[in-house]
């Protein structure tokens, strides 16, 4: 009888054991970035460590319901979206759980991660300004405050500000300037528009480089993509508020989902994200800018220039969403 007994609790442990093994072998990953470029960077991540990824890709909006209704029983472990308003705003809603890494710290430069551990920047993107090289000098532009001035009259494109992109902008400049000034700018902006907003930055670029405006706000990766295909357009990239505060930055990046099943594979995968080796994976795949400060940019993107970054911590694009959605509005920015 102890035999038996004795037999069945080894037993036990050891389905135990091998039941730990086998959930810490997968990680479930929910992505708003897309497959190819998440894909090569998990096969990597299989390979190096035989940890069995497995993705689900789809807009962040679906994403995030997805995990509201699943609730405890989602299999989801990571989040994985772009832009720090909708990390923030899975954050509020619940969705994730905070995580303690010193990797994870060390690694992702403060401003660049969500204050309170529940979210954190995998890449960067920058929001700068693009102008039509034919049409003007670099040393005429200086600040996005700038394209406010009645000197930019009728040569100014922007995208539509339903985007969360430049709901972020707005955001991070309300927490840097307060509501009124913010509102005074962007009155500015649309006073300045040469023509209708654009659906998104690639058709902005080429009514600038078609000289239907001047100047424009746009994403580094979207320009180097429009510049690969057609190198000859008369576009160039400038770096804003290099004597102020520092270019508009926002990120890419993941949390651990509050039910995560594999919270430790999860938060495994996500330091390895943010280590040397997959940095450039991450960032060079779509031109983007590594969050490790010792992880130096794709050569095609560090041939745009070095620039300062605005050191507001991307946060701000979440809590003041709301606040930059109402003043657009009001300021007549469709
Ligand atoms: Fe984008």
């Amino acid at each position: 009888m102890l035999l038996i007994i004795r037999l069945f609790l080894i037993t036990s442990l050891t389905l135990v054991s091998l039941f730990s093994t086998a959930q810490a072998e997968e990680v479930v990953v929910y992505s708003a970035r897309n497959e190819q470029l998440i894909k090569p960077l998990f096969d990597a991540y299989t390979k190096e460590t035989g940890v069995q990824i497995k993705f689900i890709t789809d807009k962040e909006g679906p994403l995030m319901q997805r995990l509201k209704v699943e609730g405890a029983n989602t299999p989801a472990d990571l989040l994985l979206t772009v832009d720090a308003g909708n990390l923030w705003q899975a954050a509020q809603e619940g969705l994730l759980k905070p995580v303690q890494s010193k990797v994870l710290s060390s690694n992702i430069r403060g401003y660049l991660r969500d204050p309170g551990n529940q979210w954190f920047g995998l890449s960067v993107r920058a929001r700068t300004l693009v102008y039509n090289t034919q049409k003007l000098k670099p040393n005429e532009l200086s600040t996005y405050e700038d394209l406010a001035n009645p000197k930019w009259k009728g040569r100014l494109c922007l995208r539509t500000s339903k985007k969360v992109y430049n709901q972020s902008l707005v955001a991070m400049m309300i927490a840097e300037h307060g509501e009124a000034k913010t509102e005074q700018i962007v009155r500015g902006w649309i006073a300045n528009l040469a023509t209708d907003v654009f659906p998104d930055d690639t058709k902005m670029m080429e009514a600038i480089a078609a000289g239907q405006c001047d100047v424009g706000i746009v994403n580094t990766y979207y320009f180097g993509r429009l510049i690969e295909k057609s190198p000859k357009l008369p576009l160039a990239l400038f770096w804003p508020n290099q004597s102020a505060n520092g270019v508009h930055v926002n990120v890419s990046g993941a949390g651990v989902t509050k039910y995560a099943k594999h919270e430790q594979a999860a938060i495994k995968l996500l330091e390895w994200l943010s280590s040397k080796n997959a940095q450039n994976l991450f960032a060079d795949v779509n031109l983007e800018y590594p969050v490790n400060p010792l992880v130096k940019p794709d050569p095609v993107v560090a041939a745009w220039g070095s620039f300062k970054q605005n050191p507001i911590n991307v946060a701000k694009a979440g809590e003041l969403q709301t606040a930059a959605v109402k003043l657009m509005d009001r300021a007549g920015y469709k």
